[in-house]
């Protein structure tokens, strides 16, 4: 039993709220008078565990390669800052590199230390490549697809495609039977090449804005079909991906989730680090390839994600929660994470006034938090 200042439930954010953990479950919430005798109170806000669905690193290590040592290092290092829920993303690589990456993350996401695996590549625009490899960029062919389904085990949670490649309507097709959500991303899309995506079954965008065209009054591009269609739509917000006044725009429609898009240096010391085969510099923790200088994923977390939102871009703190817990976990169909409800696994933080996250509980156990 756990008593809290103030407890954010599905249904929205009560004063002096308690929750009743059972092994690694939620069993009970409730508001005023507890229970029982509480074996912690908490002075300040408890939330949901936070949920991160476009995450490659931090703590100096990254998903790509699957080592579990490097796994084991990413999931520490965003858990310390609230995040109990992540979706190994992995950045453009060779057919054979990604496979092997897929099946050793799969026996981690058997284990219950990532929740899935996102591949961000290799199916992309070379023209909106971003920070991946443009020689290591394919065509989905179906033996493509099937090769990295079948290597994920199950575990392929996402796959972000630009649907203008030959052949991409029909891995959307081969994809979404497969139990997998499509993320519209890293195109050069026209707005109707964009909407044939949404219509064959993509449900996502992957960071909308960054790595596609800009929204013209005369050519729509990817950003207009997204933000009018029903898909989930990926926010990284940095202060440096998105201005606050666009991110205000995404926002109306009440489908945003932030991601971090988090490389190596997330919860690390500025200096240069790898994504995937690309050189990365990290300066004031702005993550930019060494070679061209563009954005190279970001140093965030979910924590200070949420800080910004509600003081930058001037988000209610209810709905700036809803992106970081239940929208991200609905977004890929996440069981049992993302609210605080009756057989939920027991994933919380207690933040303090400003923010800051003091405490953290993964599945019924708190966490250390340096
Ligand atoms: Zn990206
Ligand atoms: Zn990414």
């Amino acid at each position: 039993m756990l008593t809290a200042g103030a407890l954010a439930l599905p249904t929205g954010i009560v004063v002096n709220g308690w929750v009743v953990v059972d092994g690694e479950r939620v069993l009970a919430t409730g508001t005023g008078p507890p229970p029982e005798r509480p074996s912690w109170s908490l002075p300040g806000l408890v939330v949901p565990g936070f949920v991160d669905v476009h995450v490659h690193g931090g703590g100096g290590a990254s998903f790509d390669g699957g080592r579990p040592e490097s796994v084991a290092t990413v999931v520490r290092t965003h858990l310390a800052h609230g995040t109990t829920t992540m979706v190994a993303s992995l950045v453009t690589d060779s057919l054979d590199g990604l496979a092997a990456s897929c099946a050793s993350l799969a026996a981690l996401a058997d284990d219950g230390l990532v929740a899935g695996i996102h591949l961000e590549g290799p199916w992309l625009s070379p023209a909106r490549a971003g920070a991946h490899e443009p020689s290591l960029i394919v065509d989905p062919t179906a033996s493509a697809v099937s090769r990295l389904v079948e290597a994920s085990g199950g575990h392929l949670r996402m796959v972000t495609i630009a649907p203008e490649r030959p052949g991409a309507l029909a891995a959307i097709d081969r994809l979404v039977a497969a139990g997998v959500v499509v993320a519209v991303g890293h195109t050069d899309a026209t707005y109707d090449e964009t909407r044939a995506a949404l219509q064959a079954g993509a449900t996502a965008g992957t960071h909308l804005f960054n790595a596609m065209p800009p929204l013209h009054h005369r050519q729509p591009g990817p950003a207009a079909a997204l933000l009018e269609s029903a898909a989930y739509l990926e926010l990284v917000v940095d202060g440096v991906h998105v201005h606050p006044a666009v991110l205000a725009l995404a926002w109306r429609t009440g489908r945003t989730a932030l991601v971090t898009d988090a490389m190596a240096a997330a919860g690390a010391a500025d200096g240069e680090y790898t994504l995937g085969s690309l050189s990365v510099v990290v300066r004031d923790g702005e993550a930019r390839l060494a070679s061209t200088g563009a954005i190279a994923a970001s140093t965030a977390t979910l924590a200070s994600s949420l800080r910004f939102v509600t003081s930058m871009a001037g988000v209610p703190l209810p709905d700036a929660l809803a992106a970081v817990t239940s929208t991200p976990a609905a977004m890929l169909g996440l069981e049992a994470v993302g609210s605080l409800a009756p057989g939920a696994w027991a994933d919380l933080v207690e933040l303090s006034d400003d923010l800051e996250v003091n405490r953290v509980m993964r599945r019924g156990a708190w966490v250390p938090l340096s």
